[in-house]
């Protein structure tokens, strides 16, 4: 399966347009390997870190560990999430954090389609796919979509059904739906906020305007990064206060 991944992985990248400079150094790119990162970072840059989220982790909230079995963290015995679980593509660390710094705030959209890919992988890889109804992309304010053009979460999941059909030939028991969930309170930026200045901050940041689309729902939010977890586990409240029947949630990085 995994190589059927791969596969349809590398052919997706025929059609695509990419940068012929690695946009971490700025030198040629000579020839994009198996990677799917690779058709917009030289080998260089990608061996400087692009560090793979792997056990052992923390089975809620994907905290990953040095050494050891899995086991719950210290946050989650203590104040357990409103999502199951949280799993990611990689550790936001090294050349990943830089990566995601230049899709979000310098819409390299090229980058959008090897995200993409690996996220399907961690997706295939730490979830049971046919468990979800629905995938839900973290939804931006308004105005904050608006500034920056494009929902990052969006462009990481579309092509999802797609993959889903490449992969195991017919067609994904979920779907995409972007407007199950909305922002309805544009929040402060949450860099530099503490935990408990962040949850305040996301405080009724989410609604449900149609509860009758989540009732019994099992539901995969996407976010690109984890950090705190205050923005995911906020909108899992939301769902779940909907009616939701589970929420997880999947992301390109987990810090
Ligand atoms: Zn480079
Ligand atoms: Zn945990």
């Amino acid at each position: 399966m995994i190589r059927k991944l791969a596969k349809a992985a590398v052919a997706g990248m025929g059609a695509l347009i990419f940068p012929d400079k690695c946009l971490g150094c700025g030198k040629y790119i000579k020839k994009p390997t198996e990677n799917p990162l690779s058709v917009c970072f030289c080998l260089t840059c990608l061996g400087q870190g692009m560090p793979v989220f792997d056990h052992p982790f923390c089975p809620a909230c994907g905290r990953c560990f040095e050494s050891g079995p899995d086991h719950l963290c210290g946050a989650c015995l203590e104040t357990p999430m409103a999502m199951q679980s949280v799993r990611a593509a990689f550790v936001y660390k090294g050349m990943i954090q830089r990566a995601l710094g230049l899709f979000k705030y310098q819409s390299k959209l090229s980058l959008a389609r090897p995200f993409e890919r690996h996220l399907f992988q961690a997706f295939a890889t730490h979830f049971d796919m046919d468990h979800f109804h629905l995938i839900m992309p973290i939804p931006l304010h308004g105005s904050k979509a608006k500034k920056r053009g494009f929902n990052q979460s969006y462009f990481l999941v579309r092509n999802f059904p797609r993959l889903y059909k490449d992969a195991y030939d017919r067609p994904p028991p979920w779907r995409i739906d972007i407007s199950g969930l909305a922002r309805v309170r544009a929040t402060i930026s949450q860099t530099g906020l503490d935990h408990k200045a962040r949850k305040k901050n996301l405080t009724q940041a989410f609604a449900c305007p149609n509860p009758a689309r989540i009732k019994g729902k099992h539901i995969l939010l996407v976010d690109d990064v984890f950090t705190t977890g205050a923005t995911c586990d906020a909108a899992a409240q939301t769902l779940l206060a909907a009616g939701a029947a589970g929420v997880s949630a999947l992301v390109l990085a987990r810090a």
